[in-house]
């Protein structure tokens, strides 16, 4: 990586805080190797630098709807679930990891997790549901 060439004095784009829109400006002071302080040639006023363009964050995590996602998680598990046998659920039968409820109302589930003491996590067709069991 080449060293950046910037330096106090040399002319540089960036967004003016008067202005309210990106214009050139003259680097005032440099912090390492980062302008720090600029002075817009517009206005004539010394700011913080602010980079012209918005840096790029991580994309924003799109606020997928549960439900979206694990309607999805069943269509792709269905092959496996339908190809299991099924175990015809009550709140007396005992449920592994990895096994497959046939639910009276909910139908065909894959139970996916443990929750604790009579709880399993089971993924149906309209979503996941917690679901007592022995
Ligand atoms: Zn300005």
């Amino acid at each position: 990586m080449p060293s950046t060439t910037l330096a106090a004095g040399d002319p540089i784009e960036s967004r003016c805080t008067k202005c309210r829109k990106i214009t050139n400006h003259i680097i005032v002071a440099m912090a390492e190797d980062v302008p720090a302080k600029v002075q817009c040639n517009t206005c004539s006023g010394q700011h913080k630098y602010r980079p012209p363009t918005v840096r790029k964050k991580p994309a924003p995590r799109r606020a997928v709807d549960p439900a979206v996602a694990e309607q999805k998680e069943w269509l792709k598990l269905q092959p496996d679930i339908e190809a299991k046998a099924a175990t015809t659920y009550t709140m007396e039968t005992a449920f592994k990891v990895g096994s497959v409820m046939k639910h009276p109302r909910f139908g065909l589930g894959l139970v996916q997790g443990n929750l604790g003491p009579q709880k399993v996590e089971v993924l149906f067709e309209d979503g996941k549901k917690k679901m007592r069991c022995l």
